[in-house]
């Protein structure tokens, strides 16, 4: 370490001395929990606190979803030590198909030759599992669920954590991990702008007699687009695939209701029986959808990541891995600071993380909300249009590049985590 270096990592251990962590962490969900990782491997010590017991947040009744992990997602949870999960449990994604219904003409993502795919599919669940795993077995971490927030207050000199149980704790920064309704957000007085879809999301999963060749599909309806996205088979041997069907609100209840026999027969129709024999194996599960995006990341002493700072239609399967992409951005500019001594909730380093992450949050969510009403058009002008986009970009490497370089999660300056590093 240089002089510098050493006298201001000394300032930075005398201003420790009165915090209980580097960082506070308000929310240990699939994005907190991952930050809390990150930030111990480079011994940057934190406070998480979660509203829920998080044992019961890895049970298949709390989330029967599944994502779809980026490849470079992939690579950084790798790095922190998840690779046994991922290759346990997860299904790699060699190609993307997107269709207008079932119309032949596609558009078509390739992982090609390449040893890395596209992405890997893995239930949230199983993602918890490993998570919470990895952080109990962190000196770094201290994790507290369930408990309640009663309050935080932030100044120049420090961020304050109020529990409802009567503890405090200090910290120099607090990082609202806290979902698509962070309550810390809110307190915080941070505008987003918001608003709903006609439609919601139905999960499931189904076992089919037809091969997934490892490639995900997604066929667009103008009710809303039908996504199936390949999974590891099931132990004695049946191809498996998770469903997420876009049903608008009209025929929600009608959708909700189906039995599995129905219900199968509903997927099969819409996918021409590609699948062949389809059986739900999972009870489905509704979840509303709609869109946010917080005005700013920052405010006196405070990060917002994941979904506290933005939230999209599940269409790309791009929500996760941009909360994981703000982790990857965060811990580095956290850990950097650390390192030099800085304090990690000063203006100037927390606009480090937000300048970081603002252009590729901002692009993502207009293009996926840009998707989703384009493909809800109904009509057949609308259609031929659609198909002739589709076919234009199949037919335009650089732009077909751009967006399979989304789908891998590889645009803009990447952190070292998200290349598969630890530094
Ligand atoms: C149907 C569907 C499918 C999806 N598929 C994909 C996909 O394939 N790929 C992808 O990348 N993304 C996908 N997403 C998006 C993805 O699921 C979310 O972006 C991601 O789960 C957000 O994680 P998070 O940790 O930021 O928030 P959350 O998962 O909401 O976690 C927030 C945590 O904060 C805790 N909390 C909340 N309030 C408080 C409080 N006041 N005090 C303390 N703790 C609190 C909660 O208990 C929870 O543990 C999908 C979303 C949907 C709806």
């Amino acid at each position: 370490m240089s002089r510098l270096g050493e006298s201001s990592a000394c300032a930075r251990a005398v201003a420790m001395n009165s915090m209980d962590s580097d960082v506070i962490i308000i929310g240990g969900g699939l994005v907190g929990a991952t930050l809390a990782l990150a930030l111990a491997r480079h011994e940057v010590t934190s406070i998480v606190v979660d509203a829920q017991d998080l044992d019961t947040t890895t049970l298949p009744a709390f989330d029967g979803r599944a994502s779809a992990i980026a490849s470079a997602s992939g690579r950084m949870l790798r790095a922190l030590g998840l690779g046994d999960i991922l290759d346990a449990h997860g299904c790699p994604i060699r190609e993307i198909r997107v269709t207008d219904g079932t119309h032949p003409q596609f558009l078509h993502f390739d992982a090609g030759a390449e040893n890395d795919p596209l992405g890997t599919m893995l239930e949230n669940r199983l993602l918890r599992v490993g998570l919470l795993r990895a952080v109990r077995d962190c000196p770094e971490v201290t994790l507290l669920a369930p408990v309640t927030v009663a309050g935080i207050d932030r100044d120049d000199h420090a961020a304050t954590l109020r529990l409802a149980d009567g503890r405090v704790f200090r910290a120099p920064l607090v990082v609202a991990c806290d979902g698509r309704r962070s309550a810390t957000r809110e307190a915080a007085g941070i505008p987003i702008a918001q608003w709903h879809y006609p439609h919601a999301a139905l999960i499931t999963m189904v076992t089919h007699t037809v091969p997934h060749h490892n490639i995900a599909c997604e066929l667009f309806y103008p009710q809303g687009p039908l996504a199936l996205l390949p999974m590891r088979d099931t132990d004695d041997g049946r191809p498996r695939t998770a469903i997420v069907w876009t049903v608008d609100g009209k025929h929600m209840d009608a959708a909700r209701k189906l039995g599995p026999r129905q219900l199968a027969a509903e997927i099969a129709a819409r996918c021409d029986g590609t699948m062949g024999e389809i059986e739900v194996i999972a009870p489905q599960a509704v979840w509303p959808l709609g869109y946010h995006h917080a005005a700013r990341y920052t405010d006196t002493r405070l990060l917002l990541i994941g979904d506290a700072a933005h939230g999209i239609h599940p269409i790309a399967g791009q929500g996760l891995n941009m909360g994981l992409r703000d982790v990857a951005a965060a811990a580095e500019v956290l850990t950097n600071a650390a390192r030099g001594g800085l304090d990690l909730g000063s203006p100037d380093v927390l606009a480090q993380v937000s300048a970081w992450r603002r252009f590729d949050n901002s692009l993502v969510c207009a293009v996926t909300d840009g998707l989703n009403r384009l493909f809800a058009v109904p009509g057949s002008v609308p259609s031929l249009v659609r198909r002739t986009g589709l076919a234009a970009v199949e037919r335009m490497p650089p732009l077909k590049r751009f967006f399979m370089n989304q789908a891998r999660g590889e645009t803009g300056k990447l952190p070292a985590l998200l290349k598969g590093e630890l530094v």
